[in-house]
């Protein structure tokens, strides 16, 4: 019977759930340094400084199927040979520019996790290109895509060490100082000076416990410090209290400022601002434009916009772009 359970036990595990992909991502590129399953070639070229433009160009990406995974240990996943298997993106291009944001909307299972998680490298496309700037990312440093790309997600991962521990795995030389201002700029200054031990309290269970707002500003606090130039922001429906909600919110317009982002939008106000909003279903982009110009169509955001993103009536009483 273990015989039996043993590989379905693995087969359930190695199911893992996007999201928490992204959080490992975030964990495996901003805080430990492990070696990634994902290679770079011996020529690989540095993504430059504040490099902004991503674009996907006819992405197509499958998961490999349990048939493969089982054949394979976890780390070789990413580089098996991809013959079968459902595909999740199917021809998904579009550009952001500089210092824009574009929202990824759209029903549960479209593929919007999927399609921000291949800019980062969590996995590989199986089809078309992702490029930063004009690098393919598969032909990028690792470090370099590492140091361009920041993800800031519900469920941040913080470790069992100190605040200032964990903040300076975002850049080991930062100094007091400005650990502070990335505190304050993140909305967590006020509280961590209040605490007895400051800077040296040490977050989690036998530690302080934070609150998942606080420990989400101590979160984006530690990717001001990075200062990456691209974010990846998964904004999933956090259960906040309103004035932790407003803090966060604050904190993630910090977080945003200045640099291109690519958000997975769940708030109608981050797809009213958005500069571009794509609409994911099933793979494909069915619809792209702003705010105003897909209200006035009657097609998929339409729809989505009226059951997800205006359950708040105070919210699109305020909206012009809504016909009363
Ligand atoms: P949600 O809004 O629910 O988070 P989403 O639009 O982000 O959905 P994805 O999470 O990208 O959608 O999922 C796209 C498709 O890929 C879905 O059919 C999903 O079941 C599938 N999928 C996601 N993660 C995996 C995985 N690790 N292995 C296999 N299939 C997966």
């Amino acid at each position: 019977l273990t015989r039996l359970y043993g590989p379905l036990t693995a087969l359930s595990n190695v199911r893992v759930d996007v999201m928490s992909a992204l959080v490992s991502f975030e964990r495996v590129f901003e805080v430990l340094d492990l070696q990634p399953s994902i290679a770079e070639p011996a020529n690989a070229k540095p993504v430059p400084p504040g490099t902004g433009r991503i674009e996907f160009r006819d992405v197509r990406f499958r998961y490999p199927s349990a048939a493969e995974v089982s054949l394979a240990s976890l780390e070789d996943v990413a580089t098996l040979d991809r013959t079968v298997g459902e595909e999740v993106l199917r021809g998904v291009s579009f550009t952001v520019h500089p210092g824009q944001m574009v929202a990824l909307v759209g029903p549960s299972g479209a593929g919007k996790s999927t399609t921000a998680m291949l800019l980062p490298r969590v996995y590989d496309v199986t089809g078309g290109v992702v490029l930063v700037g004009d690098i393919d990312v598969r032909e990028a440093s690792l470090q370099s895509l590492r140091d361009t790309i920041g993800v800031v997600s519900q469920d941040s991962h913080l470790f069992h060490e100190t605040i200032v521990e964990n903040l300076r795995y975002a850049r080991p030389d930062a100094t007091d100082g400005e650990i502070w201002a990335a505190l304050d700029r993140a909305q967590v200054g006020e509280l961590v000076r209040g605490l007895p031990d400051g800077l040296d309290t040490v977050v989690g269970e036998r530690g302080y416990r934070f609150s998942g707002g606080e420990k989400q500003r101590i979160a984006i606090a530690r990717l001001l410090l990075k200062a990456p130039s691209i974010v990846i922001m998964d904004e999933a429906t956090a259960h906040l209290d309103s004035e932790s909600e407003a803090a966060v919110q604050k904190a993630l317009a910090e977080a945003l400022s200045g640099r291109t982002a690519l958000v997975i939008a769940h708030r109608l106000s981050t797809v009213r601002d958005a500069d571009l909003i794509l609409v994911l279903d099933d793979g494909r982009i069915v619809e792209r434009g702003t705010h105003e110009d897909l209200v006035a169509r009657s097609g998929l955001y339409g729809e989505l916009y009226r059951t997800q993103f205006a359950d708040s009536p105070s919210e699109r009483a305020q909206d012009p772009a809504v016909d009363r």
